[in-house]
């Protein structure tokens, strides 16, 4: 039987968690069988310490590994002084609080091209990332941070500018949300087998073994307008190809973690429906076998 290498979860919690708090939502995650959450701090980070702990400690308790979804408002291409210091601050307010809490990877949207060529915007984004790995590193907040592919062409996140800042700034791996670079294209394009074995060659070229063996992906169905992502639809109704993406996850031996994101009422069944065809792809026989008995 070929080992699981992959942790699917949820990004944010659970849809049929029963009660309220990240908690509840860990032990809900282990209840369902699934591996991995993502903490959606998506509109602020406004959690106590004690909290922190008492994440980290039901975590620890149910083997179900943290990620956090650092707020929407973050944008390393801010415009002004005063909007760049509050962008950073919510980073760093994600980053703090998630380490605290057990987090591993912070999840942030790297921010907007603002009309200008994205070739100048990058040496922006990296130096402004650069210098806020820095200062979490002096701090001792021991996280990597990962910057999310983007599916619309005006949002700076292409699969490139995240692997390159991966390649340059320590302690940086991208997010790869895969729902997204097939909106990003536009034109339903970035949908076969060897697209995707492209992606993944581009990731191992610049990253190597820790690029294939750390990863953190976003799956979700997706519906997308000429300017790209539209919205997140759940993975029946979304024409991209999963088996043939998750087949090439298993070809390249990817370990790390697969957050779901899906529309209501799907959030959990995407989650484990996801979760079930990495399993039957990885050992279609076992599979079949199991379901016999
Ligand atoms: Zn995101």
């Amino acid at each position: 039987m070929r080992q699981e290498l992959l942790r699917f979860g949820t990004v944010g919690s659970p849809q049929t968690t029963s009660a309220s708090g990240t908690p509840a939502a860990i032990r809900h995650i282990r209840e369902l069988g699934l591996d991995h959450l993502e903490i959606a701090w998506t509109h602020s980070v406004s959690v106590t310490e004690p909290t922190c702990l008492q994440i980290r400690e039901t975590a620890r308790e149910a083997r179900v590994s943290l990620s956090v979804h650092a707020p929407y408002y973050i944008n390393f291409n801010s415009q002004t002084d005063d909007k760049l210091m509050k962008s950073n601050e919510r980073l760093f307010a994600a980053a703090r609080a998630g380490f605290l809490a057990g987090a591993t990877d912070i999840v942030f949207h790297p921010g907007s091209y603002h009309k200008l060529p994205p070739a100048d915007v990058y040496p922006i984004v990296r130096d402004r990332l650069g210098a806020v790995v820095h200062r979490l590193t002096q701090e001792g907040v021991a996280v990597t941070l990962r910057p999310e592919t983007m599916g619309k062409g005006s949002m700076f996140g292409s699969l490139e500018e995240t692997l390159r800042l991966s390649h340059e700034i320590p302690n940086v791996l991208p997010c790869i949300d895969w729902a997204h670079l097939y909106a990003r294209t536009a034109n339903g394009s970035f949908n076969t087998r060897e697209e995707f074995d492209q992606a993944l060659q581009m990731l191992e070229s610049y990253l190597g073994e820790r690029g294939l063996k750390q990863v953190h992906f976003h799956l979700s169905g997706i519906a997308y307008t000429p300017k790209g992502e539209k919205a997140h639809i759940p993975m029946y109704e979304s024409p991209q190809r999963f088996v043939d993406l998750l087949q090439a996850f298993i070809a390249f031996g990817l370990a790390g973690t697969v957050g779901i994101e899906a529309p209501e009422p799907f959030h959990t069944a995407d989650a484990l429906h996801f979760q079930a065809l990495y399993r039957h792809l990885l050992n279609p026989i076992h599979a079949a076998q199991e379901t016999e008995d």
